[in-house]
């Protein structure tokens, strides 16, 4: 075995005959290349391998196959008897390069080696192209993978802004992003908190449970898990009680990637307006190009909510009262509206009661404009205070108030009147230090009624019955004309009994 050089071709020559392996290594060495002997020699670190096999030759095939086994890509020569061309064609067929029947020629061996080196040259050149082409190949698929989803980013988050360009409710908003987002990313939850006004909204897959809902809420209500959601990290029964958590401190955390539950801050022009939060009933984490979708939508999302919050503000306000805080008349129309359509299609009452405070002009002469606001702020309050919340309470104008009351038929509403008009004549109102009373009187009005096709003759009626207890004396409670034909009746309170002979009725029927 001769002492290998650094870029010189190594054969390893194995026969079991010390003297042919002599010869062939010699005839190697000759050749040019460094030997490598055997017949125990490792194939590994060899370029090529002539294997004389003085039997059958089909001992070849076990070498072939630990060649194969070892990795290696050395040509494998055969030289032994000459077996006939069958025998050979098999062991080519079987990988070796050549068979090289002895005794070999002068200058066969040499010639069959340096064939041998020139075929594996090239099958290892194109290997090397065929693994480079392969790791191209893959590469590109990456790529292409990634353009994909880029790609599909792209689409959901124009598709989500058109759709957000469709709607300025925030609840509704939400839901989009939910449905769209549930299936993509195996979501059970997508919920918002925002900040100011603090609310919340959560869309949830239709399987899961209200206390789950519910949680979810809770923590957006607090400004979301904070520490980037670290503390839901942890198993399902991990606690996951409202952290408190600043807009300020949302503000430093970029989107939290642990476990199951992901939270990305919502701003616009960089202010913290509330907070995206993520969940998945499986272990499954997010990964970074989820993370990276959800960051595109959030931009548009936040924008989308803050413009449907600064519409719903601007519509609150052309929708209230400055002076009581009330809704306006604006708004009456329209909830009013919309009672009526329901209360003619399902056929269940509604009643509409005018309320107008008693002798108000009186009260501004005495104690100046600005004490007649704050008693009119002070009667809004009231009435708020009696009726119930499905009761809708609006200032019509000036000193008279109207209040909707759905599913209420006319003998409910006399007796929520009577509440409202006892509460108000119980109250001591105070001014300049002088403590007076207030009364009101009101009318009520009840559809569906066949005297009553519209929502303007609904009002009409209403109107009526208080011109009715105006003038049947104040404090006091009228319905309008088909109401009174039916069941209802008059209530009279103590004040109209005492003002009852000098006010006169005005034609009124008492
Ligand atoms: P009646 O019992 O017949 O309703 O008598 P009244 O004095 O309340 O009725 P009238 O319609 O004669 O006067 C209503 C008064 O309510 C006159 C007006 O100055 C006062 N008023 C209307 N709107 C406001 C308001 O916003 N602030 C104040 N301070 N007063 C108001
Ligand atoms: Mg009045
Ligand atoms: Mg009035």
């Amino acid at each position: 075995m001769s002492v290998h050089e650094p870029n010189r071709t190594r054969v390893l020559v194995m026969s079991p005959t010390a003297s042919v392996r002599r010869v062939f290594q010699a005839r190697v060495q000759a050749a040019g290349y460094d030997v490598w002997s055997g017949p125990e020699g490792s194939a590994c670190d060899v370029e090529a391998v002539i294997c004389h096999l003085p039997g059958s030759g089909m001992g070849a095939l076990a070498i072939l196959q630990d060649l194969r086994d070892a990795h290696s890509d050395a040509c494998l020569l055969v030289a032994g008897r000459d077996h006939g061309a069958e025998r050979t064609a098999t062991l080519l067929r079987a990988g070796a390069f050549d068979y090289l029947a002895t005794p070999v020629a002068a200058g066969r061996l040499e010639e069959a080696l340096r064939q041998g080196l020139e075929v594996r040259r090239s099958f290892l050149q194109v290997r090397a192209l065929s693994d480079k082409l392969q790791q191209a190949n893959e590469d590109l698929a990456r790529e292409r993978d990634s353009l994909r989803r880029w790609n599909q980013n792209l689409v959901l988050v124009n598709d989500l802004s058109q759709s957000f360009a469709g709607t300025l409710d925030a609840a509704e908003i939400v839901q989009m992003v939910g449905k769209r987002l549930e299936p993509m990313l195996n979501l059970d939850l997508l919920g918002v908190g925002w900040y100011a006004p603090a609310r919340v909204w959560v869309h949830a897959a239709p399987a899961i449970d209200p206390e789950t809902i519910r949680r979810a809420q809770a923590v957006l209500l607090a400004g979301g898990a904070g520490a980037g959601g670290a503390r839901f990290a942890g198993p399902p029964s991990a606690p996951e009680g409202p952290v408190a958590a600043t807009p300020e401190a949302q503000a430093t955390h970029g989107p939290s990637l642990k476990g199951r539950v992901l939270e990305v801050p919502l701003r616009v022009a960089q202010e913290p307006v509330g907070i995206l939060r993520l969940q998945r009933g499986s272990e499954e984490p997010f990964e970074s190009y989820q993370v990276e979708l959800i960051k595109a939508v959030t931009t548009s999302l936040a924008l989308a909510l803050r413009n449907a919050e600064a519409h719903q503000q601007v519509q609150s306000q052309a929708l209230t009262d400055g002076l009581t805080n009330l809704l306006n008349r604006r708004a009456f129309s329209n909830i009013l509206t919309r009672e009526f359509r329901e209360a003619e299609r399902y056929r269940t009452p509604l009643c509409l009661i005018m309320l107008d405070v008693d002798h108000f002009k009186s009260v501004n002469d005495r104690f100046g404009h600005p004490v007649g606001d704050r008693l009119l702020q002070e009667v809004a309050g009231l009435i708020g205070q009696a009726i119930r919340t499905v009761d809708i309470a609006t200032r019509y104008g000036g000193e008279e108030f109207a209040i909707i009351l759905p599913r209420t038929d006319v003998a409910q509403a006399q007796v929520l009147a009577n509440r409202i008009r006892e509460l108000l004549a119980q109250q001591a109102f105070l001014a300049d230090s002088a403590r007076f009373g207030l009364t009101v009187s009101m009318g009520i009005a009840q559809a569906p009624d066949p005297q009553i096709a519209t929502v303007d003759d609904l009002v009409a009626a209403a109107d009526e019955a208080l011109y009715r207890a105006k003038t049947c004396g104040r404090n006091r409670v009228e319905t309008n004309r088909s109401a009174r034909d039916g069941a209802a009746q008059t209530m009279e309170g103590p004040v109209y009994q005492r003002e009852k002979a000098g006010v006169g009725n005005a034609g009124a029927r008492c």
